[in-house]
Formats: structure tokens, C-alpha cells, sequence
């Protein structure tokens, strides 16, 4: 079990999440089942919203990117936690302000907009938009202009650094689908198009690392933002240039160690000299990161949590699709 402390094992041998009985929860609501731990969530976000502004120049904080978990409760949590919202498509920003966010905290991420929705966003008054390319600089232009509205944007710049991960997941290099390169000069040509005046904002995106399994490192968010801080004052010294607020956009280290998905064993197959699968009723309908990138992940059996984890099995979901695992070689 991952070594959290808001998991642990109750008298009867079951998982309990928050001192929720995993077990009780499937009962009650079915599986598959995800359960948030909304104190923890809570927790994240305050740890990232108080350090940001404890630790870094005025007027930094950080936005939830929703695409980590984008329903209705979480925008509302994210809302009641004085947060941003990080969203990528016309569905979530609808989600964001129809549990009562203001369109002034959203930020409109993401490539490949569509017209459409980049006029739903300008006119709803999203706070921000995150500008994928200079083509797209120029028809959220054109569709402010039309609207009347004179529309804040973030350029997203790829800063050609390769950050050794899975290919899938990499979006700093120069082939990349995101973004404009610095390396090739379109990034700056898209800074002269855009601004006319020294940058005020710096939003070092997300992907903050989440430890999956016992052997990956924890991390310590408050270290790093309080070590972003100390760099950006000595290199904007350095530069003698004004220290910009900082956006942070953290997706997966606010929610991931929240989150457990209840699944309900339906079949276990031992095929001999070969593998042991044990299938469940869900698959990559509801969790796809196995099948798009081998995430890895941590299971146990939650109606018997308190037993030794010694059998080495392929987790295995529904889907009509060979490639719909959701974990080898997991220790349950
Ligand atoms: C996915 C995403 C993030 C968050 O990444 P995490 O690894 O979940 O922190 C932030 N910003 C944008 C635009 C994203 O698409």
C-alpha cells in the first residue's frame, strides 16, 4: 500500500480511504467507483496557493488544470479554494462556470481551438487564454476584435529541453504539437505580435511530479516553489528585469493522491507457465493512462488490505481490446 496518510486498514481487514470503508463505498454506489479525498485535495491546493504566495512575487498563483479530474464538485472546491482553473476545451470551461466559477479565473488552454469555441470563451470572458501557435494568436485577435473585447493571453513557448520521460508525455522540446519554439525564432515572433510591453506573467505550466508507486520519491511541492522563487529573483536580478508573477498549473499533484478507483474483481485467470490476469468491471474506459503511456499504479485488494501483497498479476478491464490492462507485473 502506498505509504499515504489517509489510507489505511480498518479491524475488518478493508482499505479505508479517509476512514471510509472502501468496501462500503462500492456496496453503496457501484463500482467502477472513484472516490476523492476531498480533505486532501483541499489540502494541495492550499499547500500550492499559500506557498505561491508566500515564496513568490505578487500576484502569483496557481490554476487548477482541470483535464486531472473535471467535474462539477471539483470546480466548486477549486472555487471555494481561491484557485484558477486550467481548462482546454469549450465542455470544461461550460463545467467550470456551471458550478458558479468566475470566467475571469478560467484559462483557456490547449491546441487546435475551434472558432466556435474560442468565441464561446472570448465572449463568456475567460481570464486568459493559453496561445498555442502564432495562427491561433491571430484568430483569437480577429475574435476579440469582433466582440469588442480586448482579450489577456499567455504564449506558450517550448524551450527545447528534452525531459527524459515517456515521448507520449513530453511537451518542452522543439517537435512538439504544443506550443511555438524559442530555438526557431517563432516564439519570439509571436511575443512581438503580442506584446507591446515587458511580460508581467510567467506560467510555468504543471506537471509536478506524483509518486505512483512505493519506490517513486516523494515530493516536496513547498521546496520546489519555494526554489522556483529564489531562481526567478536571481536571474530577473541578473537580467535586471522586473520579477513577473508566476502561474503554476498543477493537474495531477492536486488530485492523483486523492484519488483511488473501486473496481470489483469479476474473473481471475491463471494461464500456466504464462501470466496470472485478474480482470475487473472497468478498464481504459476509465482509467486510458496504461494503455496511451504505461502509467504506473499501486492496487490491493480492499476487502483484504490486511494481507501480505505476495502475488505478482496482470490487472486486466473489460474493454474488447487486448491492450486494455491497467497494470503488469502489480503486487496484490
Ligand atoms: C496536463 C496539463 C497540465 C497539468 O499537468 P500535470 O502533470 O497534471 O500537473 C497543466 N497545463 C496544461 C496546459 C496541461 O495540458
Amino acid at each position: 500500500m502506498l505509504n499515504q496518510p489517509n489510507l489505511a486498514v480498518n479491524q475488518a481487514g478493508h482499505l479505508t480511504i479517509g476512514g471510509v470503508d472502501a468496501v462500503a463505498l462500492a456496496e453503496e454506489y457501484g463500482t467502477p467507483l472513484y472516490v476523492l479525498d476531498e480533505d486532501m485535495v483541499r489540502g494541495q491546493m492550499a499547500l500550492y496557493r499559500e506557498e505561491m504566495k508566500k515564496s513568490l512575487p505578487s500576484g502569483s498563483r496557481p490554476y487548477f488544470a482541470s483535464k486531472a479530474m473535471s467535474c462539477k464538485e471539483m470546480y466548486r472546491i477549486a472555487k471555494e479554494e481561491g484557485i484558477g482553473a486550467d481548462t482546454v476545451s469549450m465542455g470544461e470551461i461550460y463545467t467550470a462556470l456551471s458550478a458558479g466559477f468566475s470566467t475571469e479565473d478560467v484559462c483557456f488552454h490547449g491546441c487546435a481551438k475551434p472558432w466556435a469555441e474560442i468565441e464561446y470563451a472570448v465572449k463568456a470572458g475567460a481570464g486568459l487564454f493559453g496561445v498555442d501557435s502564432l495562427e491561433e494568436l491571430a484568430r483569437i485577435d480577429r475574435c476579440a476584435g469582433e466582440n469588442g473585447v480586448c482579450q489577456r493571453v499567455l504564449l506558450r513557448v517550448t524551450p527545447g529541453i528534452d525531459p527524459h520521460t515517456f515521448s507520449a508525455v513530453d511537451t518542452g522540446q522543439v517537435d512538439c504539437k504544443f506550443g511555438e519554439a524559442i530555438q526557431t525564432g517563432q516564439a519570439m515572433e509571436m511575443v512581438r505580435r503580442a506584446l507591446g510591453y515587458t511580460a508581467g506573467i510567467l506560467d510555468l505550466g504543471g506537471g509536478l511530479g506524483v509518486p505512483y508507486t512505493a519506490e517513486e520519491p516523494t515530493v516536496d511541492y513547498a521546496a520546489v516553489i519555494r526554489s522556483v522563487g529564489e531562481h526567478l529573483a536571481c536571474r530577473c536580478q541578473a537580467l535586471d528585469y522586473p520579477p513577473p508573477a508566476i502561474f503554476m498549473e498543477p493537474g495531477r499533484s492536486i488530485v492523483a493522491a486523492a484519488g483511488v478507483t473501486l473496481y470489483t474483481v469479476q474473473d481471475v485467470k491463471s494461464i500456466p507457465d504464462c501470466r496470472d490476469y485478474v480482470l475487473v468491471d472497468g478498464g481504459m474506459t476509465d482509467n486510458p493512462r496504461y494503455a496511451l503511456y504505461q502509467a504506473r499504479y499501486t492496487a490491493l485488494i480492499a476487502n483484504r488490505a490486511g494481507e501480505p501483497a505476495d502475488c505478482s498479476v496482470t490487472l486486466a478491464g473489460r474493454c474488447c481490446e487486448s491492450g486494455d490492462l491497467i497494470g503488469e507485473n502489480m503486487l496484490m
